[in-house]
């Protein structure tokens, strides 16, 4: 058994959609909140439950060109579509795939959720638009009674047509039965560690289950379930991903993939992938003039709508000279989409004098 460390989760089998997760280089396509199930455990946000909407990452999906730009901007190796049930919008998905296909190449790997069953009309399509790998996620309420329904017709068809084929739900009682028919049909079984999120905590509590900590957000006993199946199975591809890894290693990768990609000359990357710089806020015409006249090189300042972004340790250096004429701080920011400031210092704060 290998672990991730530090992170707790842990594995005998990676599956590929998961390795480029892992390094950051995969970009999350979500397509549509549409879906017809009502799990109580769903962790989708209320911005996007039951909403006809599309996102890649952070980013709002208007056109293809969002979805390139988005995926660009992390020089993403792959793509995970998701939902809702994004096979509701299954023309949607064929198109998405095609356009990562042919604009980054066959080897931009691209997986697919779904929590239907398709027939093998529609898995043909999605293996010819060039989809590599299926998750399939059955609705809990059947766990125990998997054997010889449409999962498993799905399942098999999907194998045919020459899709890498597992399952993937959250870890708790029961998913013992699952990953008996993942063994059983020789597939992957990917489990996630059940978590509480805006949208699912009362109907968590509701089934009886409690945080195992008041730091994280992981349920009590979720890892031990999937633990124990490792141990009963010993035959079964099994990867446990837990939910300290997705923020903590996951997130934190694919922010520094995209800060490493998109940072302007005078930005400093932190250590967690967001980006540190100054800002002078004013009569942008007037900040530049003081620029100009303090001899900063241009490639250390960037003029936005109204104000200018510079490199942190220029604003320092000039602290003195920015006087009462501009408001001015340092700022630490996300890379992604909408670029959502972490944290604002102002120069008296930050030990530098603003007059
Ligand atoms: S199938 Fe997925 S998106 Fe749909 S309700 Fe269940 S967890 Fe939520």
């Amino acid at each position: 058994m290998e672990y991730e460390r530090g992170s707790g989760s842990f594995y005998n089998y990676l599956p590929s959609g998961c390795k480029l997760c892992q390094d950051g280089a995969k970009m999350v396509l979500f397509v549509t909140g549409l879906c017809h199930r009502d799990c109580f455990y769903c962790p989708v946000s209320e911005e996007k439950k039951q909403k006809d909407v599309t996102f890649a990452n952070e980013r709002p999906v208007f056109s293809d060109d969002d979805v390139l730009c988005e995926a660009r901007s992390m020089q993403a190796k792959g793509t995970g579509i998701t939902g809702g049930e994004p096979l509701l919008k299954l023309e949607h998905v064929l198109g998405y795939i095609r356009l990562l296909k042919n604009a980054f190449g066959p080897d931009h790997h691209t997986h697919l959720y779904t929590a239907s069953t398709p027939s093998r009309d529609v898995l043909e399509r999605l293996h010819c638009a060039g989809l590599d790998e299926i998750r399939f996620h059955p609705d809990h309420g059947t766990w125990d009674r998997l054997a010889g329904g449409d999962l498993v017709e799905s399942i098999e068809e999907a194998k045919r047509v020459g899709l890498d084929v597992g399952i993937e739900i959250p870890s708790f009682a029961g998913a013992q039965y699952v990953a008996d028919l993942a063994l059983e049909h020789t597939i992957f079984l990917n489990l996630n560690e059940l978590e509480f999120s805006e949208t699912n905590s009362q109907a968590l509590q509701q089934h009886g289950f409690v945080a195992e900590n008041d730091e994280g957000c992981a349920v009590a006993g979720s890892r031990d379930a999937a633990l124990d199946i490792m141990d009963r199975c010993p035959g079964l591809d099994i990867h446990f991903c837990s939910s300290r890894f997705k923020d903590g290693v996951q997130l934190r990768m694919r922010l520094l993939r995209t800060a490493k990609t998109i940072a302007r000359e005078f930005d400093e990357i932190t250590p967690d992938g967001t980006l540190y710089y100054g800002v002078m806020d004013g009569d942008v015409h007037d900040i530049t003039g003081l620029l100009e006249h303090l001899n900063v090189p241009t490639d250390l300042y960037e003029c936005t709508r109204d104000r200018v972004e510079l490199g942190w340790w220029v604003l320092e250096d000039i602290a003195s000279e920015v006087g009462t004429s501009f408001r001015a701080w340092y700022e630490e920011c996300y890379p992604t989409y909408g670029r959502m400031v972490v944290e604002k210092i102002p120069l008296d704060n930050a030990g530098v004098s603003n007059s």
